[in-house]
C-alpha cells in the first residue's frame, strides 16, 4: 500500500514526501472525509503537521488528479481517491452521510443540458439529496415533528392524481 502510494505520486509527477504519502493514505482510507478529519488522521500517523499544510497537500493531490474534491451545498468539502469514473453522490440532508453511486451512463457528461449556450460541456456534477436509512428510521418515530411534512407531501401527490 505504501509502495502503491509512492508510485502513484511519482506517476503524477509529484515528489514523494512523508506529508504527501500520509495525506494520500488518509484520503484512500477515509472516503468522503473533510480536510479536518483527514488532518487528524495525518497527525496520528506522522505527528505534527499544520492544518494549512494538509489543505495545501490536498489541493495538490486534487490538481494532479490523485484525489477528487466534492463540495455539497452547506457542507465542508470532502475528499476521496476514487477518481476518473464520473461517479455521483448521495448526501443525507439530516446527518450529512455521503455515499457513492455509480454514474447512470458511465461517462461524462452523463446529463444532456437543455441548452449549452455555446459552452463545450465536459461534466455534469450530480448530488442526490435525501435521507439515509438511519435518519429515515428516526423520522418514522411518531415523536418527531417533521413527520407531518412527509405526510403532507404524500397527500399532495394523491390529490394531483
Ligand atoms: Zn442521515
Ligand atoms: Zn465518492
Amino acid at each position: 500500500m505504501n509502495e502503491d502510494a509512492e508510485r502513484l505520486l511519482r506517476r503524477h509527477g509529484l515528489q514523494v514526501t512523508a506529508q504527501r504519502l500520509a495525506v494520500l493514505r488518509a484520503v484512500s482510507t477515509h472516503a468522503h472525509a473533510t480536510a479536518d478529519e483527514l488532518a487528524d488522521d495525518v497527525r496520528a500517523s506522522i505527528g505534527s503537521i499544520s492544518r494549512q499544510a494538509v489543505y495545501d497537500t490536498l489541493g495538490t493531490l486534487v490538481a494532479r488528479g490523485l484525489a477528487r474534491r466534492i463540495q455539497p451545498a452547506g457542507s465542508p468539502a470532502r475528499y476521496e481517491d476514487r477518481v476518473g469514473d464520473n461517479h455521483h453522490h448521495l448526501v443525507c440532508r439530516a446527518c450529512g452521510a455521503m455515499v457513492d453511486v455509480d454514474c447512470a451512463v458511465g461517462e461524462a457528461p452523463c446529463l444532456a443540458a437543455a441548452g449549452d449556450h455555446g459552452f463545450e460541456i465536459d461534466e455534469a456534477e450530480v448530488i442526490y439529496w435525501g435521507y439515509c436509512p438511519g435518519c429515515r428510521n428516526r423520522e418514522a418515530d411518531p415523536n418527531r415533528t417533521d413527520k407531518n411534512r412527509t405526510d403532507k407531501n404524500r397527500t399532495d401527490k394523491n390529490r394531483k392524481g
